[in-house]
Formats: C-alpha cells, sequence, structure tokens
C-alpha cells in the first residue's frame, strides 16, 4: 500500500427498498440502522489504511443525488461538534456529517406518495466529475494526468438495493465509459435484491468486483475482504469475481431489457426490432434489409397473433377475410 487511494461510495437510499430489506426473511435482510453502522465501520477503515487516503460519500434519494460527505471538506455537517478525547477527530468528522445528512434527507419523504427512481445516475457522473477535478487541478499536461491517476488509484463502490431502471441504460454505459478513460474501478455491493444487469456490466467493464450479498449478518465482512483493498493490491488477494455476466442491453426505443436487439450500424443504437429510419442518427435503411432482419428474428418474436381477439360483447364488426 505505497500509493493513496481514493474511494467514491454511492449509498442506494430508496426507503421503499430498504423498508423491504428490513422485512425480508429468506435471505435474511439487514435494516438501515444496522447497515450504517456497518458501513462507517469500512469507511473508517479506509480512511486509517493511509493518511494521504481521500474518501467521498454520495446518496442517491427517490429522484435525487448528493453528496453526503468529502475528505476535502466541501461538507460539513451544520452540528456544531463537541471535542472528545476518546474519538480520532477524522472518525468523528465523517460519522456524525454523514449520518445527520442522511437523516436530514431521509425525513423530507413523504411515505404516502409513491416513490421516484433512485438518483444513480446523478450520483455516478458527481462520483465521476469529483474524480476527475481531484485528478486535473493536481496536474496539467496529459502525461502529469496519467501519472495522478496512477497515484491516486480512484475507485468508486456502489452498494445498491434497488432494481434495474431500464430507462438508465444509456446514461450508464456513458458513465462506464468515462470511468474506463479516467482508468477508474467500479466495484458494485448488491445488499438486497435481484441482480442488477447494468451494474454487472459495470463492474465487468471497469476490472471491478461484483458481489451479491448472501449473508446480510456478514456484510461488513463482504465489504472488508473485497473492496477495502484498492485495485493494485487485488492481484496478490483473491477477490470474488463474476463467472457469469449479464450483458444484455436495453433498446432505445421502449428502454426495454431486450435478448435480441437490432443495433444500428452508424450509431451503434440499440432497437428491439428493425426500424426503417434510425430514431437517433436519422439514417435510412433499405428495405430489403429490415425485410431480410425481419426473417431473421425467432419465430416467438416475430410471429403476429394469428387470430384477432374475439370481442366481449359479440356485437363487434366481423373480421376481415384474409
Ligand atoms: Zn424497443
Ligand atoms: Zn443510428
Amino acid at each position: 500500500m505505497d500509493k493513496p487511494s481514493h474511494l467514491s461510495v454511492i449509498l442506494d437510499l430508496s426507503p421503499t427498498q430498504w423498508a423491504l430489506c428490513a422485512q425480508s426473511a429468506n435471505p435474511t435482510g439487514i435494516t438501515l440502522q444496522t447497515f450504517l453502522s456497518q458501513l462507517l465501520a469500512f469507511l473508517n477503515a479506509h480512511i486509517a489504511c493511509k493518511d494521504e487516503n481521500t474518501l467521498a460519500v454520495f446518496g442517491a434519494f427517490p429522484g435525487q443525488s448528493g453528496m453526503l460527505y468529502s475528505s476535502t471538506g466541501e461538507i460539513t455537517s451544520a452540528r456544531t461538534e463537541s471535542t472528545d478525547a476518546n474519538t480520532y477527530r477524522p472518525f468523528r468528522t465523517l460519522d456524525s456529517t454523514l449520518m445527520t445528512l442522511i437523516a436530514e434527507r431521509l425525513e423530507s419523504y413523504d411515505s404516502t406518495t409513491e416513490e421516484a427512481p433512485i438518483g444513480l445516475v446523478g450520483c455516478l457522473t458527481k462520483a465521476l466529475c469529483y474524480i476527475n477535478r481531484a485528478i486535473t487541478t493536481s496536474s496539467s499536461s496529459v502525461t502529469e494526468i496519467e501519472g495522478a491517476v496512477a497515484s491516486v488509484d480512484p475507485r468508486i463502490l456502489v452498494l445498491s438495493v434497488s432494481p434495474d431502471q431500464s430507462s438508465t441504460y444509456i446514461p450508464i454505459m456513458n458513465s462506464i465509459f468515462s470511468a474506463q478513460k479516467l482508468k477508474v474501478t467500479i466495484d458494485v455491493c448488491k445488499i438486497f435484491g435481484a441482480e442488477n444487469v447494468f451494474l454487472q456490466q459495470a463492474a465487468h467493464l471497469t476490472g471491478g468486483a461484483y458481489v451479491q450479498v448472501e449473508r446480510t449478518d456478514a456484510l461488513l465482512q463482504y465489504m472488508m475482504m473485497s473492496f477495502l483493498p484498492p485495485p493494485a493490491i487485488r492481484q496478490l488477494i483473491s477477490v470474488p469475481t463474476q463467472d457469469r455476466v449479464d450483458f444484455r442491453a436495453a433498446c432505445f426505443c421502449h428502454k426495454r431489457i431486450v435478448e435480441i436487439g437490432f443495433v444500428c450500424s452508424v450509431c451503434l443504437s440499440i432497437f428491439c426490432q428493425p426500424v426503417p429510419v434510425c430514431s437517433t442518427c436519422r439514417t435510412k435503411f433499405p428495405i430489403k434489409t429490415l425485410q431480410r432482419l425481419r426473417d431473421a428474428r425467432p419465430l416467438a418474436a416475430a410471429a403476429p397473433p394469428t387470430k384477432p381477439l374475439a370481442p366481449k360483447n359479440g356485437t363487434a364488426t366481423p373480421a376481415r377475410p384474409g
């Protein structure tokens, strides 16, 4: 551990998903309170590993995202801190700032209205911007930037409880490409719920680890063993990797996750069915190609309903012949 390491943590703080997680019996769930106390132990461990280590925490709330803590001191809790001789000061600042801001944000949500999708993409882009700024302010030329990336060893850890939102496919893919360019590793820890297709791809494409927590009572152990070592150390220790990655994409037209898609040969947009004009780049495709693609589709997807549905009231217009 010669080099300092930067860690950006993205917390999925959807009240509905956390309530479901707390009630879950199989697998055993975990309450938000227990999760946060284990998280603080993990974050403190990261700061304690090395004096120069930096940390930023982002919260994905329903319909919005925001920074909750940064070790460079942009966010501070409004509460005046009492000094405690028995606590290491950076730990105390982190714990109180994070807990106060999370409590404030969560209190403002109305549980009676339907919850908006969480701002995961907002958090990802904010974390990438933060890392980019940290790298570029300390260096000006291209070679210096490459040196800075190597010395900071930046990574993002996503702690997720919410399911995929297929409408976020494009922005998440764009974030993955930016992360690859900045040499940022994205790790994913799935605490509750089904596997997350897009986050699996994010971890796979940036060389990170995707860990599906099977026993929530051992959450801290999962985090300490898999996510505390920076990427450079991971060549020496064995971090769980995925044996199977779900590479499905979402179509650009309906934002549905598709098994078979049709890709525009000009701009690489994905569609769930052959289209005469690409809605992204306006390229027109010849009728012959469309016909060939339609014929090549598997039967189950391509076959039109064989019979029009019989009307229930029996007085509808007779079906046209042919
Ligand atoms: Zn579609
Ligand atoms: Zn196109």
